[in-house]
């Protein structure tokens, strides 16, 4: 990955989220507070704009800038929830202009574990590591077997996508959602949705 994938998979994510604000809106108005799609709009139009501004030598600079900047503007959950993760990937890529499939394998997972670090959910507690997990772990087992960028990039959107698909059958231990309690089975989380939609974005802008 380069720093022009690296750009487009950020402003691809951007008008992904953008998009989707209203469903991503829709999920948080029935379990959380209605603002996602708001949230995640702002932040990563603030995104784009930060990375169209700025001028980059390595992919990892791109995430690092990406991650800071969801951080100072978006003010729910997911702002510093998301720039942490993507501050992560940022700092765990090598320097230069070129990262191996490998590399962003380890990334994905560091930045899995930022989430988890700052949100403290597990696995099944119905929130982003939900999706961004399962994507982490099918990007890396994609590469181990010898795949290429774009059909590691594929089977984590695949896996990502079913991930937050399955939240919706799960109770939520984290976030807002949590203070409903079993109220909030039936209804896909709102930000494994979201998670889901980057991984999406990565694939298609690798070829997929
Ligand atoms: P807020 O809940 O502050 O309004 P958002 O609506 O933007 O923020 O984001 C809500 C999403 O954030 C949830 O759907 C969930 O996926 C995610 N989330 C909330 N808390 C956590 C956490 N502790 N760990 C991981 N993800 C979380
Ligand atoms: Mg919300
Ligand atoms: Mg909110």
């Amino acid at each position: 990955m380069e720093v022009d994938l690296a750009i487009g998979w950020m402003r691809a994510t951007a008008d992904a989220v953008a998009a989707a604000s209203d469903e991503l809106t829709r999920l948080d108005a029935a379990i959380g507070d209605g603002d996602h799609g708001v949230n995640l709009t702002r932040g990563f139009t603030a995104v784009a704009a930060a990375l169209e501004a700025g001028s980059f030598t390595s992919a990892g600079e791109v995430f690092v800038k990406a991650g800071s900047t969801l951080i100072s503007k978006v003010g729910g959950a997911s702002g510093p929830l998301y720039g942490s993760a993507l501050r992560s990937l940022g700092k765990a890529l090598p320097p230069g202009p070129t990262v191996t499939p490998a590399d962003l394998a380890a990334g994905l997972h560091a930045g899995l574990e930022a989430v988890r670090k700052l949100g403290g959910a597990e696995p099944g507690d119905k929130t982003i590591v939900d999706a961004w997990k399962p994507a982490a772990d099918a990007f890396e087992a994609a590469v181990a077997a010898g795949g290429d960028l774009t059909a590691a990039a594929g089977e984590a959107a695949v896996a990502a996508r079913e991930g937050a698909r399955a939240t919706a059958g799960l109770l939520a231990r984290k976030g807002r959602a949590s203070y409903l309690g079993e109220r909030s089975v039936g209804h896909q989380d709102p930000g494994a949705t979201s998670a889901a939609l980057l991984f999406r974005a990565l694939s298609e802008q690798t070829g997929n």
